[in-house]
């Protein structure tokens, strides 16, 4: 390919991506359902990445200035490559495809027939779909792109916090930081001192929650996650959104909890993680957060 036919590429292809709607949701889609086969490592791998992490700390600091034991073999993101968690059966590239690889196989392992969990590829579809969606929203251009991300985040902690009721500060903190640098140029959600003052007020606001219910009940309600969770999204929509979020996750959070304890005599004592409703909170407040205020608003008169 000669060069002039490469920067001819360069330019067509976002020229196509911003001048049909339809090409860029169909993009979008295609790399929520690739990155989210990519969130279901990170959903399975990094718990036990950072459970190894503490363990190697503990052990450094029970027998420091002894031998150290011999390091374990990577484990990360990357490496080692897909296995079945039953037979070790390597999943190769084409047994990889998000959801027609599990259609294909019919969720079986091709290695031993145990069923593969229907999660990933509701994760890959839930990915696609919220991609596609905030593409078709927002259109091509920031906006867009940051809703990726956010999405993808949110998706990750969302399955995080259901398997061990931990959102980890891997995803959190960087989050926070994405979100002042994504408002930090004037073509962001909010300005950057709504972004400044979401991500702290966002934190404070749980904080004191947690202080409160604490000093009332001797109990603890949330987890430390859960404020950061709530600065990353103050940092990404701004203060004026953290009422709304709030208001959300708490009604979704009481519907959801409540239909547990009923549906599945869910114990009221098992502490339900609340980091999931906060994401989908957040989702709300990104699409329609807006047209939810200016409509709350207006009823107020
Ligand atoms: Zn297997």
């Amino acid at each position: 390919m000669s060069a002039s036919t490469e920067s001819a590429n360069m330019y067509t292809l976002p020229h196509l991506l911003d001048t049909s709607p339809l090409a860029f949701t169909i993009m979008a889609g295609v790399l929520g359902l690739m990155v989210g086969s990519f969130l279901n490592v990170v959903i399975h791998r990094l718990p036990i990445m950072m459970e190894r992490d503490w363990r190697q700390q503990c052990a450094e600091l029970s027998n420091s200035g002894e031998v150290q034991p011999e390091s374990a073999p990577p484990y990360n993101l990357v490496v080692p490559g897909s296995a079945c968690p039953h037979c070790n059966h390597h999943i190769s590239a084409w047994e990889n495809i998000p959801i027609l690889s599990y259609a294909m196989l019919r969720g079986k392992c091709r290695g031993c027939g145990a069923a593969i969990s229907p999660r990933y590829p509701a994760v890959e579809a839930i990915s696609g779909v919220l991609c596609a969606y905030a593409a078709w929203h927002f259109g091509f251009g920031w906006h867009a792109a940051g809703a990726l991300l956010l999405v993808w985040a949110l998706l990750a902690l969302t399955a995080i916090d259901i398997d061990t009721q931990l959102l980890p500060d891997d995803i959190t903190l960087p989050l926070l930081w994405a979100g002042l640098l994504f408002n930090c140029f004037g073509l962001g959600y909010t300005s950057l001192t709504g972004a400044v003052l979401g991500a702290v007020i966002g934190y404070l606001a749980l904080w004191s929650v947690y202080w409160l219910f604490k000093l009332v009940t001797g109990k603890e309600g949330m987890g430390y996650g859960d404020f950061k969770l709530l600065a990353a999204l103050g940092a990404w929509l701004g203060w004026q959104m953290l009422p709304l979020i709030i208001l959300l996750s708490s009604l979704v959070g009481a519907v959801v909890g409540i239909a547990l304890i009923v549906a599945f005599k869910h114990g009221r004592n098992i502490p339900i993680p609340f980091g999931p409703y906060l994401a989908g909170g957040g989702l709300i407040a990104l699409f329609w957060g807006p047209l939810l205020t200016q409509g709350y608003l207006r009823l107020l008169g």
